[in-house]
């Protein structure tokens, strides 16, 4: 970012970094610029464009808004949060060493453990928010520790800058995916993270129209890399889901300020509730986290889990009669979603030490009418 940009608020820099007016025209928004080529005056005289794998001029909007947003140089778009975390497992060798949190979302684990473990990576799964637990997991040969916070779908909160200095310790990177929080409530990079990764498909984008992902790194040498990676492999995003991406950050924080209150209120209706057993969010006080998100967040996040006093057959008859909430996958957009894990997003999980709680179920909290989220939640407990 430039100087002036650095000292913008949030929803400044969402609105207007990497979204300049276009220079010839003027347009207000960034075009979609479908070109594939880009014409040269003579052999390697270009202006900045050659070949749209390599980059796009919708591509490069995109990845300085949000490398802007996580305060990082440096900033990756990819087809999917899971072309992004390929292409950070892909910079590893045989013989190196993962830890990842014992509650990582599920393809996070399935790519580690079956697509890269098969092919000569070692991991070992902990509980990042437990100090012995990460120290006893870390190896000479750890090259990355992958976290997340809050994880889906415990919303456990996990010590940023304390897991930074246990995985520098070994000589290892802090991967930190900060899907669940965006980076309006954090800013991983500033706590001694590495690597930013994103599935830009969940709040990024915010309305569930376009799948995305996304690497933001301070480190040159590791953007060299990742560079070379992004146009060797070319797992990239199209320019219209660039676009939509961009459009979608312009209000990712009036988005977060509603999907943050809704869920509060979500939450501590669910907390006095009669059918619920146990409830998991950031922001209630006697969370075992909460003292840490209060530190290293600005706000909660719009995910709330619950583990149902009658168990499986609760979760599943409770999730199957929503009217507002829909029952589906995936997370992170205006529409409130209601899902059972075990069954549903943490199936790839079954069996692994990530199996999940059949009782458990996770919302993501949607930007509706609060009164109208909490009346459905109401007749479908009841
Ligand atoms: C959805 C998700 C991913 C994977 O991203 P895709 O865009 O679906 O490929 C990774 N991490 C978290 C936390 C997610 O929620």
């Amino acid at each position: 970012m430039s100087g002036r940009e650095d000292a913008w608020g949030f929803e400044t820099r969402a609105v207007h970094v990497g979204q300049e007016p276009d220079e010839t025209t003027g347009a207000i928004t960034v075009p979609i610029h479908l070109a594939t080529t880009f014409v040269q005056a003579a052999p390697g005289q270009h202006r900045g464009y050659e070949y749209s794998r390599t980059s796009n001029p919708t591509r490069a909007a995109l990845e300085r808004s949000v490398a802007g947003l996580e305060g990082a140089r440096h900033g990756f778009a990819f087809a999917s949060g899971m072309a992004a975390e390929d292409a950070l497992v892909g910079l590893l060798r045989s013989g190196d060493h993962v830890v990842l949190g014992d509650d990582a979302y599920g393809g996070t684990f399935r790519l580690i453990a079956r697509v890269y473990g098969e092919r000569g990576i070692e991991w070992s799964a902990a509980d990042l928010a437990d100090a012995d637990s990460l120290a006893a997991a870390l190896r000479p040969e750890t090259r990355q520790v992958w976290m997340e916070t809050p994880t889906n779908p415990m919303l456990t909160v996990v010590d940023i800058a304390a897991v930074a200095d246990a995985a520098h310790s070994v000589g290892a990177r802090l991967v930190v995916d900060n899907t669940f929080a965006t980076p309006y409530l954090q800013n991983p990079l500033g706590l001694d993270a590495d690597i930013v990764v994103h599935s830009s498909t969940k709040y990024l984008g915010g309305h569930s129209d376009v799948v995305g992902g996304f690497i933001a790194v301070d480190d040159e040498g590791l953007a060299e890399q990742l560079a070379f990676v992004q146009n060797a492999a070319g797992a990239v995003p199209s320019p219209f889901d660039c676009y939509l991406l961009l459009r979608g950050i312009k209000t990712l924080g009036v988005r977060m300020d509603r999907h943050c209150g809704n869920a509060v209120e979500v939450a501590s209706y669910l907390n006095d509730h009669p059918a619920v057993a146990t409830v998991l969010y950031p922001g209630l006080v006697d969370h075992p986290g909460h003292q840490i998100a209060t530190r290293q967040m600005s706000g909660f996040g719009g995910m709330v889990s619950c583990i149902l006093a009658g168990g499986e057959a609760a979760a599943v008859a409770a999730v199957s009669s929503t009217r507002v909430f829909q029952l589906a996958e995936s997370l992170g957009a205006v529409e409130s979603l209601i899902e059972q894990p075990s069954t549903m997003t943490h199936l790839s999980v079954a069996d692994s030490p990530l199996a999940v709680d059949p009782g458990l179920i996770r919302l993501s909290v949607g930007i509706e009418t609060i009164d109208d989220l909490l009346a459905d939640l109401d007749q479908a407990l009841a």
